[in-house]
């Protein structure tokens, strides 16, 4: 399987050469040359595998450049009961139930949050950090981390890559502005190639600080500087395989003489997790409808509903409380654009490179945007209020407590049920990461994890610097 840009570089690569990649050199996005079908046949073989087996399975039809037994002992030591909290690694929580719903339709919370920092996003890094591991080793090369944080993906990169050989992290996070529960997650791990940058500045300085250290090529050369941030090709082949995972738990107590569809719903930012879900669909998973549901930073919801592409300041981009959705571009969407443009780099390249910088903002025509329904998408917004109320709603009801991330995607998934259809909603971080919002919408604190009690009282190991590109450089130079 070899790789194509969105942008019309069609150099061919294999899966080995994009995995340490960003962008292409191009500037556009990785996608497979062509996406592979799934029949009912092999549905039917995979639906009894473990998780880790599925995985292999999904994840060798996209890499064919590792050899079948080092990849599978890569997932099998990836997706574990003890990594991942059960043996179904993302287990499916019932809420309505048909009988009893008056919709009768099945709602369901799918978790993915039971990894070692309680968000999805330990799904794909958990994996990503063997992946590294071994692809450096087999090529007797290092790779040293830089990246930006406000919260999940930092902690997630940093657990997944802990104690790895030939990777160092070096994360720089807003000093004083995360929370003490995310700050002591990330700042109590000791491991020798793990650092935290704290920076006297907000989230944006950091990036900025990222940003300008990757734009000196000669320094990123010199210091083997690599990213694992959202658009990276590797992390979203491996939420592919949870929709998998999820359907044939749904639909597993069921006869039904015709295959029967389900629906996701997807709490979405930079349009990581429902992208993997486009891509299961495109390999003929039986997904009905892909139910976007953004916070009140709405730039997705607003293209779904209009046609119109229209990324943010950062004076328009609000703060709420689903912080991890609190975007003003959604880095991985140029992919879902490229296929529903018929894969037209010259199109997808126009309207991204030149409409985006020029203007901001694209619409699509009137025909491209009729073509939307043919991919399952449909959307909506959820806004501080209805967080609240769906959380409340979700632990009256069910006795269950809910982050405030998978409310925005309850609250949507329920303007779009359908008789008869089950609808699978994505948990993308458990409630204790986010404590306050959660105790002041039921009035009391939500569970931690056993193994994160007190984690605040731990020692912490990080250092602080000002807002000084300069500073990062030389700390990153001495520490590799
Ligand atoms: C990252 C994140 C999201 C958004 O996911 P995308 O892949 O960026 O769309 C949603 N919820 C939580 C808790 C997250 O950490």
């Amino acid at each position: 399987m070899n790789y194509l840009s969105t942008r019309g570089d069609r150099t061919p690569r294999g899966f080995s050469d994009i995995l340490l990649e960003g962008l292409a050199p191009d500037g556009g996005l990785y996608l497979p040359e062509s996406y592979p079908k799934v029949d009912h046949a092999t549905l039917g073989r995979w639906r009894g595998l473990s998780y880790a087996d599925l995985a292999f399975e999904i994840l060798s039809l996209y890499i064919t450049d590792i050899p079948a037994d080092d990849l599978r002992a890569m997932v099998r030591k990836t997706y574990t009961p003890a990594i991942f909290g059960t043996s179904e690694i993302t287990p499916l929580k019932a809420l309505d139930r048909a009988a009893n719903a008056p919709d009768g339709t099945d709602v369901y919370l799918q978790a993915l949050s039971n990894g070692p920092t309680l968000a999805f996003k330990d799904m794909a890094m958990q994996l990503l950090g063997n992946l590294f591991e071994y692809e450096l080793g087999r090529r007797g090369e290092t790779l040293n981390i830089l990246g930006a944080t406000s919260g999940d993906t930092g902690s997630a990169a940093e657990y997944a890559m802990r104690g790895k050989q030939g990777v160092n992290v070096f994360m720089l996070s807003p000093n004083g502005r995360m929370s003490p529960f995310q700050q002591a997650q990330m700042f109590s791990l000791q491991d020798a190639n793990i650092h935290n940058i704290a920076i006297d500045g907000v989230f944006d300085d950091c990036q900025d600080i990222v940003k300008a250290v990757s734009n000196d090529l000669e320094f990123k050369r010199r210091c083997r500087i690599g990213t694992v941030n959202s658009i990276n090709w590797a992390r979203l082949l491996a939420q592919v395989v949870y929709y998998f995972a999820g359907y044939f738990q749904a639909t597993s107590a069921r006869v039904h003489a015709t295959p029967e569809q389900v629906s996701f719903a997807v709490p979405s930012g930079n349009f990581g997790n429902i992208c993997a879900g486009h891509v299961a669909r495109m390999m003929g998973l039986p997904i009905r409808r892909l139910v976007l549901a953004t916070n009140e930073n709405n730039v997705l919801d607003e293209f779904f509903r209009t046609g119109t592409y229209r990324v943010r300041g950062s004076a328009e981009t609000h703060e709420t409380s689903s912080p991890s959705m609190d975007i003003s571009k959604a880095s991985n969407f140029e992919r879902f654009v490229f296929d529903l443009l018929g894969r037209d780099a010259a199109r997808t390249k126009q309207l991204f490179k030149t409409e985006v910088e020029q203007h901001g903002s694209f619409t699509v025509s009137a025909d491209e945007f009729a073509h939307i329904a043919s991919f399952g998408f449909v959307s909506g917004t959820s806004t501080h209020a209805d967080r609240l109320a769906t959380i409340r709603d979700t632990y009256r009801r069910f006795g269950v407590v809910i982050d405030t991330h998978t409310a925005d995607g309850l609250k949507v998934a329920r303007e779009h049920l359908e008789p008869g259809e089950p609808m699978l909603v994505l948990e993308t971080a458990l409630p204790a990461k986010f404590a306050e919002t959660i105790a002041l919408a039921i009035g009391v604190q939500p569970d931690r994890p056993a193994a994160m009690r007190g984690i605040e009282d731990l020692p912490k190991r990080f250092v602080v610097m000002p807002v000084d590109t300069q500073a990062v450089k030389t700390y990153l130079s001495a520490n590799i």
